[in-house]
């Protein structure tokens, strides 16, 4: 559950949304299992949630994270290569006096993939250029060629009433520059295949505001990931809705699930994310389940929201208890970070974590949430070790020495 841990919130008697919520079935799991406090990345490190899931997989995320465009990239589907420049980018509206005054271009629904259409076989300066369009205004962009870097500054004033930036280089690299200089090629190019789109002129007939520039950003050099499968020696399937939890998962080498019903957002459909996890399990010996509403209603200040949103899910979890699930399977309940309600981003407090397996060193917690998990046999962990943690439930981990 994204963004899982909270803080004590006044109207629910100082419990956290986790504490509050009526989850008998998580509770079962925490009575079943062992459980303890994950600090994701480390303690005192507030993590994103790309680092995050890094981290849970066992990818040190100091050594391979190059930031966020390669995995929404790779979330909606691009195949990136290892060296690709990828970026996050939106559709946006300018008026005539260069303004950005819609940072999404009115969240601009369909014509996307009409507007991508525009640019393909560009290339600038010898570099491929390609978009790809996701969810609403969001699209992800990837130049592909000699000479590039990731050292480059985005064009995203993250404001609207402002000009667009210029594209900078970040260091001195020749690379850098040469990034620089085709990013704002290609961002001039594209204002001008835009405006004169279709699509774009049936927006303004419309009234709505027309996606006629790209505001780009979050710049990653795609890395060349560790594969989870060969690492664990698991074949794992990756269940989410969200881009950015396909994209890590895909980078890792992960078989994507894809089902249009699970949305990443509040309203996706959790019976179809629960129900693919446990179709999932006959196929695969590692399924990675992502929801992502909990993080939303935080970010939205929403505790109640997410106090309910973590309800529903406890409803979908009854298909994972032992009872119901005869073969051995090992179930981790946990956030990949906390996001305060209070706070509406992102913290450094651990999130509470559930490792329940067959056979397990049962201990005394009963119940899930943040400050009952403290009292459980896992203690204190890290988010690297509960791979080994799991595996070692199964005995499928290989002695260290002799
Ligand atoms: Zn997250
Ligand atoms: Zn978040």
């Amino acid at each position: 559950m994204d963004g899982l841990g909270d803080r004590p919130v006044e109207e629910f008697g100082g419990k956290t949304p986790l504490e509050y919520a009526n989850t008998p079935n998580m509770d079962k799991f925490a009575t079943l299992g062992m459980n303890g406090l994950l600090h994701v990345i480390s303690p005192g490190v507030t993590p994103g949630s790309d680092t995050a899931h890094l981290a849970l997989f066992g990818a040190d995320p100091y050594e391979y994270y190059t930031g966020r465009g390669p995995f929404e990239a790779a979330g909606i589907g691009l195949e990136v290569k290892h060296g690709d420049i990828a970026f996050r980018t939106n559709f946006a509206t300018i008026n005539n006096q260069d303004i950005i005054i819609d940072r999404r271009a009115g969240r601009i629904k369909t014509g996307t993939e009409e507007l991508a259409n525009l640019f393909q076989d560009m290339e600038i300066d010898g570099i491929k250029i390609i978009l790809k369009p996701g969810t609403e205004h969001r699209a992800a962009l990837i130049l592909r060629g000699e000479g590039l870097s990731d050292m480059v500054s985005e064009n995203d004033p993250h404001v609207e009433g402002k000009e667009p930036q210029e594209f900078h280089p970040l260091d001195d690299s020749p690379e850098a520059q040469k990034t620089a200089r085709v990013l704002t090629t290609f961002v001039m190019k594209a204002k001008t295949l835009l405006s004169n789109a279709e699509v774009n002129k049936d927006r303004e007939s419309q009234g709505l505001p027309p996606a006629n520039y790209l505001l780009i950003r979050g710049a990653g050099k795609v890395p060349k990931l560790p594969n989870f499968e060969k690492e664990y020696c698991l074949e794992t399937a990756c269940v989410a809705g969200g881009g950015l939890y396909k994209g890590v998962g895909r980078l890792l080498g992960m078989h994507i699930i894809e089902d249009p019903r699970m949305t990443g957002g509040t309203t996706t459909d959790l019976s179809a994310t629960f129900g693919n996890a446990l179709e999932a399990l006959k196929n695969y010996d590692f399924v990675f389940t992502h929801v992502k509403g909990t993080d939303n209603f935080s970010h939205d200040g929403d505790p109640v929201g997410k106090m309910k949103f973590i309800e529903k899910i406890d409803k979908e979890l009854y298909r994972f208890l032992p009872e119901n699930f005869k073969q051995d399977l090992v179930v981790m309940i946990t956030g990949d970070h906390s996001t305060p309600c209070s706070f509406k981003d992102h913290s450094a407090d651990p999130v509470p974590l559930i490792i329940c397996s067959p056979d397990c060193r049962v201990d005394k917690v009963t119940k899930f949430g943040e400050s009952y998990a403290v009292e459980g046999n896992l203690g204190h962990l890290l988010g690297k070790h509960i791979m080994g943690i799991a595996l070692n439930e199964l005995r499928l981990v290989h002695k260290f020495g002799a």
